[in-house]
């Protein structure tokens, strides 16, 4: 487990078993993966699986309010603290009404961009009084949405992103008679580094300018509604890995708020938006996958910085809102996949020296005569060359295959050879350096990185990988992961490590008939709703657990994944009638003699059977 780093990325939440498993871990029980595991194999639940835990969806929302309630203790605030989920981090119904279910103690609210997302929040949040703040371009229908919301008590309110916005709401609260509640989201200026570094800034496609927000409050001057502004937003980007930057971006919104204040503005929430970070390699530092603070650190920060800010302004304590999605919903959630089949890249057993071999095998094989600690870029020299010589006679027909697989063995052989004298020096040839990695197992997974970790693929995103089990065995294969789809970009080769990422990742060698399971960790932000249906691999299955308060755990949830009739009809195949079609096919062989009816009537139900299955390769039980 501290190979993978287990205890720098796990937050608490996973452990290790004696018997050498990844456990996850609460207060008071400790549950091994495996055993979830074979709870799954026992309900037909197959692999690759989406795992919830719900007990760390739950923790994490308890964690973070009860950090701001101590930060805002410690430094004497005197407003509270009002955490809203921001829905598109993780829509999937399961998880937005555990959030809503556990997170009414703290009145946790929701954050919406959309009108789907404003409809979920709706019906999932129960609690009067809750926060639903109302981001992304609003139209009239989205607008009479959350005026309802706050006639029926709830705390919902436009943030206006666009001036375009605010006439529709002026208009809209005057036909139906329901006084909006308003926020503007400011554009902000402070740079933050990590990916998400574009949502601040001058050409940030967000916020209102300083001559918008002007106009903003004038017109609601001028229709005597400016004690509706009563919130500010402030955003500066996702996964912000330095406390430095959240100081200087609270201190931004902060000079926004006292200047709002001083134009007549009602404001009492700051809203700062999302942007605390997930700690996925476990660096601790202001790496972009990282950060460089704590969470009770981040709460202290924020909560300090506003009051001292605005105490020097004599302003009075608002509400502090923040909009945290990945770090709320990221540690709950683990893809679970099986290793189908593995390459190696070694030598099979070499056949002896034949009498008529050309000059370049019998050159190749001196090469491992005069191979020494000296010379090892010499010998790496020499035997591409001879290998490529081969290469080409085989391509002009002047060798055959059995002396070209016999050139690809002694190849492979040197190169192993290299690698081991490589330990003992000093210094690796510039040239070498790869050449490990080069030679690296590819261990195959049942999963597809499009549907299931699409960030892999779109920003190079790390998550921590490692097997949930056989980790008492030292694992003593490099590997790296290949997907089931046909793309040569469905593969996996950069890893945490440890101060810096590898390309390879430690594993165990396969045993014959049995599975080896693999688990990639903090899947729980954004993975789900991003992935693609590439090669038409559909949604995996998903099981949510929840830990026992005395040990155990129980299935609470479970959702078959797509069938492959759901995703042919995803893009526009109709199922019953490619059963008709295939079913004329096969009629038509009969006819014409090809097949007998029975072979017919075994075709069809092949087909039918296969329909309603699973897109993933299933092992037969
Ligand atoms: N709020 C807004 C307006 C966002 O755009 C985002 C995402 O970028 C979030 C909240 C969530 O941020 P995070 O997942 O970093 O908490």
């Amino acid at each position: 487990a501290e190979l993978y780093g287990l205890e720098r990325w796990g937050n608490d939440y996973f452990g290790l078993s004696a018997e050498g498993m990844v456990t996850a871990k609460t207060l008071n029980s400790s549950v091994a993966l495996m055993d979830i595991v074979d709870g799954m194999t026992e309900r037909d639940m197959k692999m690759p699986v989406l795992l919830r835990i719900e007990n760390i969806l739950d923790a994490q929302i308890y964690r973070l309010n009860t950090a701001f309630a101590n930060a805002i203790e410690k430094v004497n605030y005197e407003g509270r603290y009002r955490g809203v989920y921001p829905i598109k981090v993780n829509q999937q119904a399961q998880v937005v009404e555990e959030i809503a279910r556990f997170g009414a103690r703290f009145s946790h609210g929701l954050e919406v961009g959309s009108k789907p997302e404003m409809i979920a929040a709706l019906a999932m949040l129960e609690e009067p009084g809750s926060l639903i703040i109302c981001n992304g371009y609003k139209d009239q229908e989205f607008i009479d949405l959350g005026l309802q919301a706050v006639k029926l008590g709830f705390k919902c309110f436009f943030v206006i992103e666009t001036t375009t916005e605010l006439p529709i709401i002026i208009e809209r609260s005057r036909v139906l008679g329901i006084k909006p509640l308003i926020g503007v989201r400011a554009k902000m200026n402070t740079q933050v580094s990590g990916h998400w570094n574009t949502t601040s800034g001058d050409r940030s496609v967000f916020g209102l300018t300083a001559t918008q927000l002007i106009e903003v409050v004038d017109r609601l001057k001028q229709e005597d509604m400016l004690d509706c502004l009563q919130l500010l937003h402030c955003h500066l980007g996702s996964q912000i890995p330095s406390i430095q930057e959240i100081r200087s971006g609270v201190i931004e919104a902060c000079r926004y708020y006292t200047d709002l204040m001083k134009e007549g503005a009602s404001l009492n929430h700051i809203d700062l938006g999302g942007g605390l970070a997930v700690d996925y390699t476990g660096a601790r530092c202001a790496s972009e996958q990282s950060r460089n603070y704590t969470l009770d650190e981040y709460c202290e920060d924020v909560v300090e910085t506003l009051k001292q800010t605005l105490d020097e302004q004599n302003i009075a304590h608002p509400t502090i809102v923040t909009e945290s999605g990945r770090a709320t919903v990221a540690y709950s959630s683990i893809l679970l996949f099986n290793i189908l089949d593995t390459t190696h890249f070694e030598p099979v057993s070499l056949p002896g020296v034949s009498t008529n071999e050309p000059n370049q095998l019998k050159n190749m094989r001196a090469i491992i005569e005069y191979l020494t600690a000296d010379r090892v870029q010499e010998c790496y020299n020499d035997a591409h060359f001879y290998r490529h010589e081969i290469r080409e006679l085989f391509k002009r027909g002047a060798t055959d295959l059995r002396t070209r697989s016999v050139a690809e063995n002694l190849f492979l052989d040197i190169m192993h050879r290299i690698i081991s004298l490589m330990a003992t020096l000093e210094r690796i040839p510039p040239d070498l350096a790869n050449l490990k990695e080069s030679l690296a197992d590819i261990y195959y997974g049942n999963f597809s990185l499009f549907q299931s970790l699409p960030d892999i693929w779109a920003i190079g995103q790390l998550f921590p990988i490692m097997p949930i089990h056989r980790l008492n065995e030292r694992p003593d294969r490099q590997a790296v992961i290949a997907d089931i789809t046909c793309d040569c970009d469905g593969k996996i080769d950069r890893f945490i490590g440890d101060p810096e990422p590898t390309n390879t990742l430690p594993l165990h060698k396969l045993i014959e008939g049995e599975e080896y399971y693999l688990g990639v960790f903090l899947v729980g932000a954004y993975q789900e709703t991003l992935g693609d249906l590439h090669n038409l691999f559909g949604d995996t299955n998903v099981v949510s657990v929840r830990l026992g308060n005395e040990g155990g755990f129980e299935f609470v949830k479970e959702i078959h994944g797509d069938s492959i009739a759901d995703v042919l009809s995803y893009v526009e195949y109709n199922p019953k009638e490619m059963q008709v079609r295939y079913r004329n096919t096969a009629e038509r062989a009969v006819r014409e003699g090809r097949i007998t009816a029975r072979e017919r009537q075994q075709m069809i139900n092949t087909f039918n059977t296969s329909m309603q299955g699973y897109t993933y390769y299933e092992k037969e039980s």
